[in-house]
């Protein structure tokens, strides 16, 4: 990879680690970084702001997939879940929040991709944050199924792993490995 070439920074984790938050802090303290807004064709969540992502229909979103205007997409727990093609012009670094199916898509097309993977401290943890955005019992039960799947292969995958013990400390850790990967030029 070329020096100045533009960063893809994928973070990825199981349900309720706090990846949505992380990524917001990210790019709020981070100007050269840019969030990816993805598409799904999940029911926007009560309290969940209205450009949490592009909300689209399964029809609308196969269009989309026919058109080949996604980097990647996936199906999660019966929805579809897509990143549309980055656009090129902003020149800024691009974050992808992405789950790992999609992270494995993004690696296998662009092997420069930087994959950081987020741990919850605990499964009790991980159950309490689910717990406290709404989700109702039978959704947490199943994210937190798909995180036992998700985590070996996200952690296999991954050219970092960091655990979210605390917001503040986990965010000054991965903004400190977006600053290291920019310097090299790679997963450094
Ligand atoms: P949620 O329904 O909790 O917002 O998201 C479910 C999972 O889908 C999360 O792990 C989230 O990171 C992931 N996700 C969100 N957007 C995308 C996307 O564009 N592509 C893929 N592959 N996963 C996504």
């Amino acid at each position: 990879m070329t020096q100045g070439e533009p960063l893809i920074i994928v973070v990825s984790g199981p349900g309720g680690v706090g990846k949505g938050t992380i990524v917001k802090a990210l790019v709020e303290r981070d100007p050269r970084l840019w969030l990816s807004r993805s598409w799904t064709t999940r029911d926007q969540r009560a309290g969940e702001a209205d450009d949490a992502y592009v909300f689209a229909d399964r029809a609308a979103f196969e269009r989309r997939i026919s058109a080949g205007g996604f980097l990647e997409w996936t199906e999660f727990l019966g929805n579809y879940y897509g990143t549309p093609n980055p656009d090129a012009t902003t020149g800024r670094d691009v974050v992808l929040e992405i789950e790992v199916d999609g992270a494995q898509q993004v690696k296998a097309l662009q092997p420069q991709a930087i994959l950081i993977f987020v741990l919850p401290p605990s499964r009790d943890e991980q159950a309490r944050r689910l717990r406290g955005r709404g989700d109702a019992d039978h959704k947490v039960a199943e994210r937190l199924q798909k995180a036992e799947l998700e985590e070996p292969i996200g952690i296999e995958l991954a050219d970092h792993v960091v655990v979210n013990d605390d917001l503040e400390r986990t965010i000054d850790e991965m903004l400190d490995i977006v600053h290291r990967c920019r310097s090299a030029g790679s997963p450094a």
